[in-house]
């Protein structure tokens, strides 16, 4: 299923069982604003390429809108759409002021040289320049971006507006951004999970987990679950999958992807088929990549007991409907990935601040707002007799209507 189509499916869901009225449900569904800019530059040999960049702004009734930007070949208007939206509901469960956003521009970065990814980011922010801000859109990494370009959004924006440090957040450290930010997602990922296995009289320490994924946040959630005593059993990212029953050394895992800049190769594990990653052997699968990767064709041979939505939109609702009736635990994205932007929040507190926090009071705070997150989304799932995944979009959903009916419609 389309990635729009599944998200707009799950919100209408929650729609129904939070019992909204019509007229606002298609109101919070209808994106605030579509932006869709042609983006040329020349390339180092002097010929000129295009590309298409989106910003969807989805909506603003908590708060500035907020969400990454990502360079990927698949972004796409729907996909767009569809992540836009899910950070909608994703600030609303964090219980974060904020709305959702999400954009990005359909290429390769891999393919790009540091010059010319420099050069599409400035053309692309000069384009969108005029409609985000500190308070109104808030852009931050995502997949194919990373500090350094929001260092460049950041550096040509304040040649329009004037320096505006809190226009972006996932900022170096040396330009205002927060510390503990770049390992967020994942220690989010690792908050949520402790949250919910202690649920289940479980612990982090004894149980395996596969990862699929091994970039920003499927590294940093394999680093902490290896440090807090899990036993990853197999790995994977898009140069391959590896697989070792007794656990994977991480530590020694993250030297060799930086030294080759991948997985695959790795002595300390054998080499297995990356389609199969998702129904290895495990007690908790945590996909970490791309979307729509848990569908009907693999729902029916995973074998983890839990899954933890480091990605966003990896379960498909045909396969979440399987997954339900095997006994698979599910913990949504819009939960369990939420880490990323609750540290995009308290950066962007410091930068209005003007004072910055230490890495310990970063990773408390963090640790608060997710452990918050799960007890009320639990209590959603108790009031509307739901899984997780509508717990959460129950919570997310009733917050922004809550607000929308608030601020009113008066012209
Ligand atoms: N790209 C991340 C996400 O999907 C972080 C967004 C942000 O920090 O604004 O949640």
């Amino acid at each position: 299923m389309n990635a729009l189509a599944a998200t707009s499916r799950n919100f209408k869901q929650a729609a129904r069982l939070l019992g909204l009225d019509s007229k606002l449900e298609k109101s919070l569904l209808i994106p605030f604003r579509e932006i869709k800019v042609e983006c040329t530059i020349p390339k180092d040999d002097g010929s000129l390429v295009s590309y298409v960049g989106f910003r969807v702004q989805h909506d603003n009734a908590r708060g500035p809108m907020k969400g990454g930007i990502r360079y990927h070949p698949e972004v796409d208007p729907d996909e767009m759409n569809a992540l836009a939206q899910l950070m909608t509901w994703k600030t609303a469960v964090a219980n974060i002021p904020y709305g959702g956003a999400k954009g990005g521009i359909g290429c390769t970065p891999g393919e790009l040289s540091i010059s010319e990814l420099e050069r599409l980011t400035r053309v692309f922010t000069q384009k969108i320049h005029d409609l985000i801000g500190t308070h109104t859109d808030v852009p931050a990494p995502d997949m194919g971006t990373n500090s350094q370009t929001m260092a460049w959004i950041l550096d040509e924006y304040s040649k329009f507006h004037g320096y505006s440090p809190a226009v972006v957040t996932g900022k170096p450290v040396d330009l205002g951004g927060s510390l503990g930010r770049d390992a967020a997602t994942g220690r989010g990922v690792l908050f949520a999970t402790e949250a919910l296995l202690r649920e289940h009289g479980k612990s982090i320490s004894g149980q395996r987990f596969v990862i699929q994924g091994f970039g920003n946040v499927g590294s940093w959630a394999a680093r902490l679950i290896y440090e807090n005593g899990g036993k990853v059993v197999a790995v994977s990212d898009i140069s391959g999958a590896i697989k070792n029953s007794k656990g994977i050394d991480i530590p020694s895992l993250l030297k060799h992807t930086i030294e080759k800049r991948g997985v695959k190769g790795f002595n300390g594990a054998d080499p297995i088929d990356a389609n199969s990653i998702l129904v290895e052997d495990c007690d908790v699968l945590i996909p970490a990549a791309l979307g729509g990767v848990i569908n009907r064709e693999n729902a029916n041979g995973i074998c983890a007991k839990f899954i933890i939505e480091a990605a966003n939109h990896p379960t498909d609702p045909e396969a979440d409907e399987i997954l339900s009736k095997k006994g698979v635990v599910i913990l949504p994205d819009i939960l369990a990935n939420s880490g990323g932007v609750t540290v995009s929040y308290f950066e962007w507190v410091q930068n209005i601040q003007g004072f910055m926090w230490d890495e310990e009071k970063v990773n408390n705070e963090l640790k608060t707002y997710m452990t918050n997150g799960f007890k009320d989304v639990k209590e959603m799932c108790h009031t509307h007799n739901c899984d997780l995944r509508m717990g959460a979009f129950t919570l997310g959903v009733n917050r922004v209507a809550r607000a929308t009916v608030l601020r009113g419609w008066e012209a």
